[in-house]
């Protein structure tokens, strides 16, 4: 594992691609940190009567190029850092698919898990109105991020239009459809890693068809992912969840393994396949693996077990700095995951603007608009890696803080 924490990642891969470019120092300076960060903290009643303190924070990383953008996470290991770093993350993010948003992120430092709905209802309706001096849908807009759901954003997008007075659809993305929510948005970030990966493949001269997949995690982004790379024509040998891992060389049903796990709670015991660890899972020989668990799984430790041929990044940060170098090294092409795992923000942008229209697209539409962002995105980044010699990744961060400094320079100082 690496030692630096996420923010000390984020600025790291910052620099290395800032080094690549040719921008003011000012604006380099200026993109290092992020614009604005508010520590908020707060009483809840707990149902037992008590009262209870809770800190929560939203940064946004800049607001250049448009409202912030990103989601908001409940986990008792929330900090300032983390959620500084992705926020500088989801700018990146949103610029490398052309989305006129900055990156913003939040938090709140608890345990969901050993809360009540309705003790979680009122920390969420609490935290909305601390931050919502700095959100709204001009100006920041949430959306889900870890332990939080759709359900957390109709609390916050209710408790901001109590407290405007408005019928703010547009403050949050994420939501269920019937208050505003977008169709395809469950199935978004799991296509985007599917047209990308298959971008990728195409680079490396492997045929969808018949080639093989080892997904990393199988939850929203992993099982997702697993189906439509089936559907492509791919064969998913292994699969896992935090339970364990499992292998079957001739291919695994990827539908019927995720209803397998909706009904028993994980993969393993999966009839047909073989259990393996998850080292051994990470190592098998295959045309693309999609690490779509947690941060930093592939590693200094693990990275030269790796075979695979392409990576696509599900998750956010599954790969260390040093993972990434190693793996460049054996001629891994790597997917990173702000580019692969971008559809997720991408159809919460589709949202936010079918909600200010107050005017709702068929799920056709938005697969197809998906994928016009995430296709013309990755061969623009590859386009950037084969003239400059450099990474996927870093030609990602080329294109997003090449727009996102752009703006900056658009738009000028003030005063
Ligand atoms: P999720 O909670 O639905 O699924 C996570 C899966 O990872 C679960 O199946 C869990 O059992 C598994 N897991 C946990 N620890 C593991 C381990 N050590 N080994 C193998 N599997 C393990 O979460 P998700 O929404 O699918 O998100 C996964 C990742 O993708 C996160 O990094 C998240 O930030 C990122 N991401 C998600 C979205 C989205 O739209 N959901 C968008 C962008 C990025």
């Amino acid at each position: 594992m690496s030692e630096k924490n996420a923010y000390e990642i984020a600025v790291e891969q910052y620099d290395n691609a800032v080094r690549h470019m040719n921008l003011a120092p000012e604006i380099v300076e200026m993109l290092r940190q992020p614009k604005r960060e508010l520590t908020v903290h707060f009483p809840v009643k707990m149902d037992d009567g008590s009262v209870r303190m809770f800190t929560g924070y939203r940064v946004q990383h800049s607001l250049a190029p448009g409202p912030g953008k990103g989601g908001i996470r409940y986990h008792p290991n929330v900090t300032l850092d983390e959620v500084k770093a992705l926020a500088m993350w989801m700018c990146w993010k949103c610029a490398v698919v052309d989305l006129p948003y900055g990156g913003a992120k939040g938090g709140v430092i608890c345990d969901p898990k050993r809360m009540s709905q309705a003790e979680l209802e009122r920390l969420t309706r609490r935290f909305t109105a601390e931050i919502a001096c700095i959100i709204g849908p001009m100006t920041d807009v949430p959306a889900p991020d870890v332990n939080t759901n759709p359900q957390t954003m109709s609390w916050m997008m209710d408790t901001y239009s109590m407290l405007s007075g408005t019928q703010a659809l547009a403050v949050v993305t994420g939501k269920p459809i019937e208050v505003g929510g977008s169709l395809g948005r469950v199935e978004a970030t799991g296509r985007g890693v599917t047209i990308t990966a298959l971008e990728a493949l195409k680079v490396k001269g492997v045929d969808p068809q018949g080639a093989t997949a080892v997904v990393q995690g199988y939850g929203n982004v992993g099982a997702i992912s697993a189906y439509l790379l089936q559907d492509a024509g791919l064969k998913i040998i292994a699969v896992s969840d935090s339970s364990g891992a499992i292998y079957n060389p001739s291919g695994l049903d990827a539908r019927r393994v995720m209803h397998f796990k909706q009904h028993t709670g994980s993969v393993v015991g999966y009839p047909g396949a073989e259990p393996i660890t998850g080292e051994q899972l990470l190592a098998l020989p295959c045309d693309l693996l999609v690490p779509a668990a947690l941060e930093q799984a592939v590693h200094q430790g693990n990275a030269d077990t790796i075979q695979a041929k392409v990576i696509a990044e599900g998750a956010n940060g599954p790969l260390t700095p040093e993972a990434d170098e190693i793996l460049e090294r054996k001629g891994v092409l790597v997917v990173p995951d702000i580019l692969a795992n971008a559809g997720g923000v991408t159809v919460s942008y589709f949202e936010w603007v079918q909600d200010l229209q107050i005017y709702y697209w068929t799920e056709a539409e938005v697969n197809a608009r998906l994928r016009l962002h995430v296709a013309r995105s990755f061969q623009e980044i590859l386009a950037i890696s084969q003239e400059k010699g450099v990474s996927l990744r870093i030609a990602a961060y080329i294109k997003a803080i090449a727009r996102v400094a752009r703006a900056i320079e658009l738009r000028g100082l003030c005063p």
